[in-house]
């Protein structure tokens, strides 16, 4: 199979569908400069092992080693522009063609590319909660103030650490987002698999499921996955250079049945 007879496979599935899903992970993300932490080589943090610095046991006991861990990767988030990958699928969404976009990803940026609907399975970096009293604040302001100081945000109210609501290493990830993400697996027709190893549970779970319900799988990652063989679609390449291209094709296909 050639790349185009690949991506016309895609567009044609894309098309044929009734119900579509994406599960997007940190290679969706990479070619907006944000770096996969799990990925050996990625520069910033690979000094550091992040399974311990960003775990929740750490974040509790030495949040300012949470926080100096983090601070580069806020920076570079709040840097960050969507690619055309995320803008392909906030077209898909508009043109009727994708009912959710299930993240692994705290950046945000499927939102501001203009996806509506988006699960964020590992949380974002919109809020704050303090672990002492529970007060949940826009995390804005508070992340303008420690990136200027690098201080340990703390609540006006009691004085205990904020977290931002994004889920560390050794949380239970949010129930509600986790149930509508398994909802959404078990009824979708197609799922695409964008920028995701398919490494981190549960997430990995979810095309898994999708495929037992019956659904069509189309993977795009650079690396090689363990549904692999059960995909209808696997193509080993940049998403933000491919999935423009396969909309393109559906775009095409639409206009000329129009
Ligand atoms: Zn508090």
């Amino acid at each position: 199979m050639t790349l185009e007879s690949d991506i016309e496979r895609a567009a044609q599935l894309i098309l044929h569908a009734w119900h579509t899903v994406a599960l997007t992970g940190a290679g969706h993300s990479t070619p907006s400069g944000i770096p996969d932490f799990r990925s050996p080589g990625s520069g910033l943090w690979e000094k550091v092992n992040p399974m311990a610095v960003a775990s929740i046991f750490v974040f509790r006991l030495q949040p300012q080693a949470f926080y100096d861990w983090i601070r580069p990767l806020v920076r570079l988030m709040l840097n960050a522009k969507p690619n055309p990958a995320h803008r392909a699928l906030a077209e898909m969404e508009e043109m009727g063609l994708l009912q959710a976009v299930i993240t692994q990803n705290i950046d945000g940026l499927h939102q501001r590319a203009g996806s509506r609907r988006v699960l964020e399975l590992h949380g974002h970096m919109r809020e704050a909660t303090c672990i002492r009293c529970y007060k949940v604040v826009p995390a804005r302001a508070l992340i303008n103030k420690f990136l200027a100081d690098g201080q340990v945000p703390v609540c006006e109210d009691c004085g205990g650490v904020m977290k931002p609501n994004v889920i560390l290493f050794g949380e239970q990830l949010p129930v509600r987002v986790l149930n509508e993400a398994r909802r959404e697996a078990q009824l979708c027709d197609l799922m695409l698999v964008l920028g995701s190893r398919l490494e981190v549970a549960p997430a990995a779970d979810l095309p898994m499921i999708a495929h037992q319900h019956g659904a069509k799988v189309i993977i795009v990652n650079y690396q090689e996955t363990y549904l692999d063989p059960q995909a209808e679609v696997v193509i080993h390449a940049d998403v933000a250079e491919v999935l423009p291209r396969i909309v393109r094709v559906v775009r095409e296909d639409m206009a000329r049945a129009r």
